[in-house]
């Protein structure tokens, strides 16, 4: 079955027509949006506009609108100031040579979005309308989108219960929103492998939680355990299984695989537990395209820390839209330190991280077709 027509951008562009523009009527100058997108600060800086909708328990969702980037107005009785009732997504515009910019697999962050909100009890937004407001505001911040090589724009929608009421039900009012960030690559001076602290005290989520969902609330979970390491000297967490801390499972905002070394790669099975990352999908498929088995299963610790040691699993490593492939050079906790493939860049990791990132910047070939042009 071919998927070509959805990536028409007449289509992506209908659906963003459906959205009102009423823009920023005062913007920042073209100097200052330069300097801001050539050196950015990731997260602190965002575009003009943004894409709004509301939702209401009787109308449904209305009110499509671009409109200035601006603080929310919002009742202090909101129910996601208080029960957390929020869920969000996280995607990048990609700037190509000939000028277009693109999209990577937005809609399996629109299947997502649906998903994570069903967990949250929020309404789900129509994958058209996430599709739609998502491409009206990339259309109205083109000229937002960076043109360095690695440099993008990155996209947050995200949703929460807004209704004024602290009592505990079902929110009947919810807003939806999607802002820009200008973001720079997550490793200026080149790929480096990060330490990982392996975290078996404090969890992000457990059996039956809200693990395979996007919401803010496994974020707050997931910080004591990420200032943890950060003490240990590790730039990032990851969590192994509440129930019998015996298995890992992902990082506080990326997935993980291990290489072997007859070639093979495992990647923690989707047990409900993980959260079913796009760049972790891609680089199965990726992966396979190439002849190799890749297998989703339970990752024991022991194990893995056994199998580096003896040389079986030749590079681990992670993966999310922000950062791609991020090489792991080093496990740590209280009762063990072990270093991965001497403490390097794995060659397949950099082989993946390249190939993914080049059907991205369209410097590839795009042989699944994920890559939806804006405009
Ligand atoms: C977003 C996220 C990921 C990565 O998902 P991608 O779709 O690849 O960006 C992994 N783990 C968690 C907890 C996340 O929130």
């Amino acid at each position: 079955m071919s998927t070509q027509t959805h990536h028409d951008p007449t289509h992506l562009n209908t659906l963003a027509d459906v959205f009102t523009v009423e823009p920023n009527q005062n913007p920042v100058s073209d100097a200052k949006r330069e300097e801001l997108i050539d050196k950015p600060a990731f997260g602190q800086v965002f575009s003009d506009n943004m894409t709004h909708m509301t939702w209401t328990k009787g109308e449904g969702w209305s009110d499509r609108r671009v409109e200035p980037y601006a603080p929310l107005k919002m009742d202090p009785a909101a129910s996601v100031l208080h029960y957390a009732q929020e869920c969000f997504e996280g995607l990048k515009a990609y700037h190509h040579a000939d000028g277009s910019v693109w999209l990577f697999r937005p809609d399996a962050n629109a299947a997502r979005f649906r998903n994570s909100a069903k967990r949250l009890y929020l309404p789900e937004l129509p994958v058209d309308d996430f599709l739609g407001s998502v491409a009206a505001l990339v259309r109205k911040e083109r000229d937002w989108v960076p043109t360095r090589r690695e440099y993008t724009l990155y996209i947050r929608p995200f949703v929460f219960a807004s209704e004024p009421f602290i009592g505990v039900r079902a929110t009947q009012e919810a807003d939806y929103c999607v802002i820009a960030s200008p973001s720079g690559p997550y490793f200026p001076g080149g790929v480096k492998p990060v330490n990982i602290w392996v975290e078996d005290t404090w969890f992000r989520t457990g059996p039956g939680g809200t693990g395979f969902a996007k919401c803010g609330g496994n974020y707050a979970a997931s910080l004591v355990g990420e200032y943890r390491g950060i003490e240990h000297g590790c730039e990032q967490v990851c969590f192994v299984d509440a129930a019998t801390k015996t298995y890992l499972e992902e990082l506080g905002g990326m997935n993980m695989f291990t290489v072997h070394k007859d070639g093979h790669l495992e990647t923690p099975s989707l047990t409900g537990n993980i959260l079913p990352g796009i760049t972790r999908n891609s680089i199965i498929k990726l992966a396979q395209d190439h002849g190799r088995d890749v297998v989703e299963t339970m990752i024991r610790l022991d194990a893995l820390l056994d199998d580096i040691r003896s040389g079986e699993v030749t590079e681990v490593f992670a993966c999310g839209t922000a950062a791609i492939i991020t090489p792991i050079g080093r496990f740590k906790s209280e009762k063990f330190d072990v270093t991965v493939n001497g403490g390097d860049s794995g060659d397949l990791t950099v082989a993946l991280r390249d190939e993914l990132l080049g059907i991205q910047l369209g410097e590839s070939e795009d042989p699944h077709d994920w890559m939806w042009k804006v405009c």
